[in-house]
């Protein structure tokens, strides 16, 4: 059975509905249960509820505890290089969306070799891969840029157009760690309306991807949506949904979940549905309710004061000083045309210095290649 058909038995209109139906009593049910650990789908439902929210500070509270007995006090910092912004795909949210008229470049080796020598200058030792959905982008290329940066960093992580399971498995025999697809809305018809063209237009494709991640034995696999798109209380109920089938079937694999909110853009759309700070905090908190063992990624499309007090009520992995766009590291933000706005520019440096302040740690790695049999053989 793959996540598809366990999607098609659920009605969106059902599981909202019955989320705006939860109650203080439901809520507190779950407070309780989650003193003792307990946090199942009927509870997860509860605390991403509107009734949920009077009790934000309380949900907080046990969220930061639980992240602090199993990672301590630390944040894993990482880095989104992006390689292309070549694109066939028309994402109405999206600056590389083939609908607009910008220049498009994609790293040569050499370019990309200079992006991984500006990140490893900020301290990082860990990357995300990024790159539109183009012809001249595939698994060739991707196998290229692993080559290119494999020697030179701990853990690499990928987030591109879904792939077959064989493609997973190639790349994963040339050092990738992670891969990350999200599915953006699990509202079909929503789905539809914000990918009229491409190949990214197959929402099945795409909802099953993250089966083929841990099919290939990849370590760590990152779901999401993208908050503003639909309502995002019955958002995160699917993705929790997702999570626990991927959990039971791919028990091998990691996996991480992240928070991304609509971002002005070239063209920019606006949210449907708007999701505040505290919303953002209380499916934080959901998250890490349901799942001890989670990361939780927030990224600089976040506010600089929005980091700051939210990074310990469950997060355990962040970005800083990204750029958007392709060799925007070496030669600087004009290089070319950005995804998305930025919100919090602040350095690496300046943002370990921030977590320092507060008692924590920051790890410059996710994982090291000594661990993984299957890239050991590599440099
Ligand atoms: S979100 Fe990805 S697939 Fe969609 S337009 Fe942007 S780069 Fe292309």
């Amino acid at each position: 059975m793959s996540f598809a058909e366990v999607h098609a038995t659920f009605s969106w209109d059902e599981v909202l509905s019955s989320i705006q139906k939860r109650t203080s009593a439901d809520v507190l049910k779950s407070l309780a249960r989650a003193e003792n650990g307990l946090c199942d789908l009927e509870d997860f439902k509860n605390f991403v509820s509107p009734a949920a929210e009077p009790y934000l500070e309380k949900l907080a509270r046990l969220s930061h505890e639980r992240t602090v007995q199993r990672f301590g006090r630390t944040i894993q910092m990482f880095a989104p290089v992006y390689l292309s912004n070549e694109c066939q795909n028309i994402c109405t949210y999206c600056g590389f969306s083939a609908g607009n008229k910008v220049a498009r470049r994609t790293l040569t080796p050499g370019e990309i070799l200079k992006e991984g020598g500006a990140l490893k200058k900020l301290g990082f030792n860990h990357i995300l891969i990024l790159t539109g959905e183009s012809t001249h982008v595939g698994v060739p290329y991707f196998i290229s840029a692993l080559d290119c940066l494999r020697p030179h960093f701990s853990s690499l992580s990928m987030e591109v157009q879904p792939l077959e399971v064989e493609d997973y498995q190639k790349l994963r025999s040339h050092g990738l760690n992670s891969v990350f697809v999200y599915q953006e809305t699990y509202h079909r018809e929503t789905y539809n309306i914000h990918h009229p063209k491409g190949r990214k237009s197959d929402f099945l494709y795409r909802l099953d991807a993250p089966d083929r991640i841990g099919e290939a034995g990849i370590n760590k696999i990152g779901l999401g949506a993208l908050f503003g798109l639909e309502d995002w209380r019955a958002e995160c109920f699917f993705t929790a949904l997702h999570l626990q089938w991927l959990e039971r079937k791919h028990w091998k694999s990691r996996f991480s979940i992240s928070f991304p909110r609509l971002r002005p853009h070239e063209g920019d759309l606006q949210p449907k549905v708007e999701m505040s700070d505290r919303q953002l905090v209380q499916a934080i908190c959901a998250f890490r309710l349901f799942n001890g063992e989670l990361e939780l990624t927030l990224s600089t499309r976040e506010s600089k004061v929005f980091r700051d007090h939210a990074f310990k009520l469950g997060i355990t992995s962040m970005s800083a000083g990204s750029r958007t766009n392709p060799g925007g590291y070496a030669e600087g933000k004009e290089a070319s045309l950005e995804q998305f706005a930025i919100e919090d520019i602040r350095s690496p440096a300046e943002l370990a210095e921030m977590l320092k302040s507060n008692g924590y740690e920051t790890v410059w790695k996710d994982w090291d290649i000594t661990y993984d049999q299957s890239t050991a053989a590599h440099p």
